[in-house]
């Protein structure tokens, strides 16, 4: 018997639960049907129930002896708003709105793993199972801690887990330091004076401004940063005019920046500025810049990584468990949880990442076959932070 199965044997009611939050998807901050399916499952398992926290969130917490240590455990409920293309039985009853990044599966393997802790508590402290809201974007995770998560249930150090197409299912990947992006936008408005197009000396032409700080701001991450820091700065919109023969007035860019730490954001953003100055006064316009910043970098600590990645080897050998991979530049809010704790945030394998089972594509779905790796690798994780006394 592998050590996955003697943990987490394959359970046909986990399977139906994640197949039933599949087939009923809920948008950020309106999981109530959700948050009610979790509260059923961890009230079966005699488990203590908080809801509403950051709207939606649920923590259920769970004892073990009577040790005072303390450990969360965190998924995501939320679903995107995709059409979704697939045809199996378990697909989406509402329209417009998708379990395309496979939240379904995380809520589904930390129900798994709070109900067998629960029934074995063969291990010495307080876990807390944090199912949250609103991942996709709106920050769900950030509301909880402003809801007094942290003071409500004191931990020592928080865990996530996303599943990864492109990783076989059996596979784990476990970064040490930076694991996924921040993601921060950007608005920059190019105030030009209108003229005849075929006058144009007579204006001051915010589209040829524009054309140039889109060309400026390719030099940002090529010039300005440390060749060793990755970061991407994508302009990925640029709206000015509606004529042939006339001049705009104004010109509108937007884009996105992503990097993994908070000194290369604040460079870029800087950057950012004294390009719009400059670009400004070469071509005579006035440009002004709004920068927001939106998810954190997602840092894991190095010595609870490494707890991590000894925990997914022991159940699935050292050889499937990559500690090398590189991060994404995709963003999570886990990275507010992990802004005041320490913590891991790690990749399980969803199996193959072709043909449209990549996250966020119409065609995607989770994969059951990792739901007792999922929850293995939580009960297992808990006993070894919170061993049980001899
Ligand atoms: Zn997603
Ligand atoms: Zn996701």
């Amino acid at each position: 018997m592998s050590a996955i199965d003697r943990i987490a044997p394959v359970s046909p009611e986990l399977k139906a639960i994640r197949r039933d939050i599949h087939a009923h998807p809920e948008l950020a901050f309106a999981e109530h049907r959700t948050a009610a399916v979790v509260v059923r499952e961890l009230q079966k398992a005699g488990i203590e129930v908080h809801q509403g926290i950051g709207g939606t969130g649920v923590v259920g917490v769970i004892r073990g002896g009577r040790g005072l240590r303390a450990i969360g455990l965190r998924a995501d409920m939320d679903a995107l708003s995709i059409t979704e293309r697939n045809t199996f039985e378990h697909r989406s009853t509402h329209a417009g709105c998708m379990h395309a990044c496979g939240h379904d599966g995380h809520t589904t393997m930390l129900l798994g793993a709070a109900q067998a802790l629960a029934a074995a508590r063969d291990f010495d402290g307080v876990v807390y199972v944090i199912f949250q809201p609103a991942e996709e974007g709106e920050g769900g995770g950030r509301v909880m801690i402003e809801d007094g998560l942290f003071e409500r249930f004191p931990m020592e150090a928080v865990f996530g887990m996303h599943n990864w197409p492109g990783i076989p299912a059996g596979q784990f990947a476990v970064h040490t330091g930076p694991v996924m992006a921040s993601a921060d936008r950007f608005d920059i408005e190019v105030f030009g004076t209108g003229a005849h197009a075929a006058m144009p000396h007579l204006g001051a032409d915010p589209v040829a401004a524009g054309a140039a700080l889109v060309q400026a701001i390719q030099t940002i991450v090529s010039r300005t940063l440390d060749p060793a820091d990755a970061a991407v700065v994508s302009v990925t919109q640029f709206h000015a005019g509606e004529a042939y023969n006339v001049i705009p007035d104004r010109a509108t860019l937007c884009g996105t920046v992503r990097a993994f730490s908070e000194s290369v954001q604040q460079r870029i953003e800087s950057r950012l500025r004294e390009l719009c100055e400059g670009v400004g006064a070469a071509f005579g316009v006035r440009i002004e810049l709004a920068y927001r910043r939106g998810y954190p970098p997602t840092i894991n600590t190095a010595a609870e990584a490494a707890l991590c990645a000894q925990t997914a080897a022991s159940l699935v050998g050292s050889e499937n468990v990559d500690t090398g991979a590189r991060p994404s530049m995709g963003a999570e809010d886990f990275a507010y949880f992990l802004q005041r704790k320490p913590g891991a945030y790690v990749w399980i394998g969803n199996g193959p990442g072709e043909g449209g089972c990549m996250l966020h594509n119409p065609n995607y779905d989770f994969n059951d076959d990792i739901l007792n790796v999922g929850v293995a690798y939580w009960v297992e994780l808990v006993k070894r932070i919170l061993p049980p006394h001899a």
